[in-house]
């Protein structure tokens, strides 16, 4: 155990823990100018942020930077700051008649020291998001950024440090020894985005602590495809959906279910519409590269895996970018899919679709329930019955029904998984609630009706409780 890095985790908790216990309950002004600090940060280095993306993934699709990773923290901050007073309010709790004139109150108070350890596949956005809930709820914050986009890492310490003093937030840099260390620290809340099995790790280290933990983990998030759908529509949208980010996406569309007689024209086009996203593949500043050498050729191993294994593999491009110079993949369907192929145990991460064909819906949902439970489900249809029976019969994250990934941007709905896609939520105040206590406040009267339980116990005592 290195204990020099230890005692730098330790020092930055302690100095943010101090801190906090000299202000305990932020006014409405301290966390909106935080806030605003936050916007202002995000709007100065939105270019750089983008170039240090672009830098650390080889490339980046600049609209893509711009849209996920910089609007949507923008888009939070405003949302936040929109709400944050009423967010603040204590809340009036109905109390029982035989409590009155007794009052309760709900407070919210915030927790502490919170820490963050975030992926590499939005790395501004999944460190920042859950950032501005945390300070929006008066929290210090602790940020552990991805080791596997160190530009961008190292950038956010940077510019982080010149908008926050560090008792009130801070970004700590390093891999997975720095992760491990970092979370086994005794905060007052630890936020963790990332795969499922170093979740598990997570959330062992915050049990030590007892550290309340949410989890905003991955997994195979299907698309369902009815009988009922509009062809075009859905094979544009699932294109869209699967190839934003190059398929780096936690609610990508993992695998398709689809009716058996769909599968070759939905496949047909999936294909037209990947073809008409992306007219070439190397050089096209519009597709983000795969982020490193070793997703890169993991993805291109799962590829050869189901085609080994009898799998017909459909590439939209009849090009093979040089994977030392460009490591952008080439999109490619893949059908007749055996169920032990490893693309279909893996969470894909990457340009690849298996599409999997059904005769019946309840062989489809059988199909999704048989696995851990998805981040996301998408569903594609006009017949709503169906619909229903899908959203009843499944459970996922979150969904998005005739679309792919929109249902993560909604402020006014929680956002997180179940099951092994992890637990615990945030977005707008289902943020600030993960981050606050709710403290019931019971407000006693000096009429107070509880007076009457107390000894010498008589008859009335009974006749009260009767
Ligand atoms: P990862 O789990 O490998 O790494 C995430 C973070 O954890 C990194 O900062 C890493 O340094 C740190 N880490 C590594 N080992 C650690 C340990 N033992 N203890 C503590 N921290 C440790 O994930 P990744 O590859 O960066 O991201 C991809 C995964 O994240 C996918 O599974 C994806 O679905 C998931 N994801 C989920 C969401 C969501 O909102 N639910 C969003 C994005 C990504």
């Amino acid at each position: 155990m290195d204990t020099a890095l230890q005692e730098r985790l330790h020092l930055a908790l302690l100095a943010q823990r101090r801190a906090f216990e000299a202000e305990r309950m932020p006014s409405y002004e301290v966390r909106r100018d935080r806030l605003l600090r936050l916007l202002a940060m995000t709007r100065q280095y939105g270019d750089e942020l983008a170039a240090a993306m672009a830098q650390d993934f080889g490339h980046r699709a600049r609209q893509e930077s711009l849209l996920a990773d910089l609007f949507t923290v923008e888009a939070g901050a405003r949302h936040a700051m929109k709400h944050l007073r009423r967010w603040m309010k204590p809340r009036r709790v109905a109390t029982p008649l035989h409590f009155l004139p007794g009052r309760n109150v709900l407070m919210r108070q915030p927790l502490g020291v919170v820490g963050i350890v975030s992926p590499w596949n939005y790395p501004y956005y999944l460190a920042m998001e859950p950032a501005i809930a945390a300070l929006a709820a008066g929290n210090r914050v602790l940020i552990k950024p991805s080791e596997l986009t160190p530009a961008t890492s190292e950038l956010m310490a940077r510019i982080v440090a010149e908008h926050f003093r560090a008792e009130e937030m801070q970004v700590i840099t390093g891999g997975a020894d720095v992760g491990k260390a970092f979370t086994e620290l005794p905060f007052d809340h630890l936020f963790f985005t990332g795969s499922t099995a170093v979740g598990r790790h997570v959330a062992q280290a915050a049990a030590r602590n007892l550290t309340p933990v949410t989890l905003e983990l991955g997994g195979k998030s299907p698309a369902i495809v009815d009988r009922s759908c509009d062809m075009d529509l859905t094979a544009s949208r699932l294109a869209f959906g699967k190839l934003f980010n190059a398929g780096q996406t936690c609610v990508a569309p993992d695998y398709l279910l689809v009716p058996r007689e769909l599968v070759e024209p939905l496949s047909q086009r999936l294909m037209a519409e990947m073809g008409r996203l992306y007219p070439h593949i190397a050089g096209n500043a519009d597709y983000t590269a795969i982020a490193t050498p070793r997703h890169l050729a993991r993805l291109q191993a799962l590829v050869d895996d189901a085609a080994r294994r009898g799998a017909r593999v459909l590439r939209t491009h009849d090009e093979q970018p040089d994977p030392a110079q460009d490591r952008r993949l080439v999109p490619a369907l893949l059908l007749d899919v055996p169920p032990d192929a490893t693309v279909m145990q893996e969470e894909i991460f990457g340009p690849l679709l298996p599409v999997v064909a059904y005769d019946q819906v309840d062989e489809a949902l059988a199909h999704v329930n048989a696995g851990d439970r998805p981040l996301a489900l998408y569903w594609f249809g006009s017949d709503t019955s169906v619909r229903d029976h899908v959203m009843q019969q499944t459970h996922a994250g979150g969904v998005t029904v005739n679309d792919c990934l929109w249902h993560l941007g909604q402020e006014e709905q929680p956002f997180g998984g179940v099951g092994a896609s992890g637990m615990g939520a945030y977005h707008g105040e289902w943020g600030f609630r993960t981050f606050s206590k709710e403290k019931p406040v019971f407000l006693q009267s000096r009429l107070a009706g509880t007076a009457l339980l107390r000894p010498p116990y008589g008859a009335t005592f009974e006749r009260l409780l009767a």
